[in-house]
């Protein structure tokens, strides 16, 4: 399963070696199965020498790979950190950094032409989930518009805008019901993020199509996070 810890806007450069640096030490002892991403700052990207299964991925890019665009980072830039794995799409770039679907399709079609890892984030705000689920999945499938869905690289990330951050997590039948009409349409493998944490993330990794989590908040303390890739070993998928 992949594991991944989504830093936001938190750890410095010292703070992110630290942190890596213990995960991967956790990994190799327990002989951890899990695919461990961990998504860091700009200002933290360096590298680790990571294992092939943990991988420091990037939480944004621009869509070039250098120019002038001040302020912004190209891929020139991931390059010389041998990055390989890009979230795209998530709900804070959506909605407080006003991110377009079609300049989100732009950024996808420029991680996808360099052959990157995707983790695609989708999830409907609280207006649409009190609306039902047939509104909640036409919303989610418009966030599909212009996303090569047959992509080797691509991982789907199902995270209800008003679960995240907030320590109110979807249900157990929401979550199930969400992927599993996802999974119907899509064979890539599905995530679930939103206020996962130690105390509900087994129960959310025995969701049948759930091949995975996004973790933010949780995931900040390493050895909250060094027991949920604990827990997911122990999940029997
Ligand atoms: C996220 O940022 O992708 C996320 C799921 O955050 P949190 O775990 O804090 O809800």
């Amino acid at each position: 399963m992949i594991i991944a810890s989504n830093f936001k806007t938190n750890y410095t450069r010292a703070g992110t070696k630290a942190f890596v640096q213990a995960i991967q030490a956790y990994i190799a002892q327990a002989k951890s199965r899990q695919q461990v991403r961990i998504f860091a700052p700009f200002t933290a990207l360096d590298r680790f020498g990571e294992h092939d299964n943990l991988k420091v991925g990037a939480q944004n890019f621009y869509p070039v790979q250098s120019g002038s665009y001040t302020g912004e980072i190209g891929f020139q830039q991931l390059e010389e950190f041998r990055i390989e794995s890009v979230l795209i799409g998530h709900s804070e770039r959506r909605h407080l950094l006003k991110e377009s679907q079609a300049f989100i399709a732009q950024k996808y079609d420029f991680a996808k032409a360099r052959e990157v890892e995707i983790v695609y984030c989708i999830g409907e705000p609280a207006e649409i989930r009190v609306q039902g689920i047939d509104a909640v999945m036409s919303y989610l499938w418009e966030q599909f518009e212009g996303i090569d869905v047959h992509y080797d690289r691509l991982v789907i990330a199902y995270e209800p805008v008003w679960a995240i951050g907030t320590g109110l997590s979807a249900s157990l039948d929401d979550i199930d019901d969400v992927l599993s009409r996802l999974r119907a349409k899509l064979s890539k493998p599905l995530l679930y993020g939103g206020s996962v944490k130690v105390d509900n993330i087994e129960s959310i990794l025995h969701v049948k199509a759930c091949e995975g989590v996004l973790v933010g908040t949780a995931s900040w303390n390493e050895n909250a996070f060094c027991e949920m890739i604990r827990i997911a070993d122990h999940v029997n998928k």
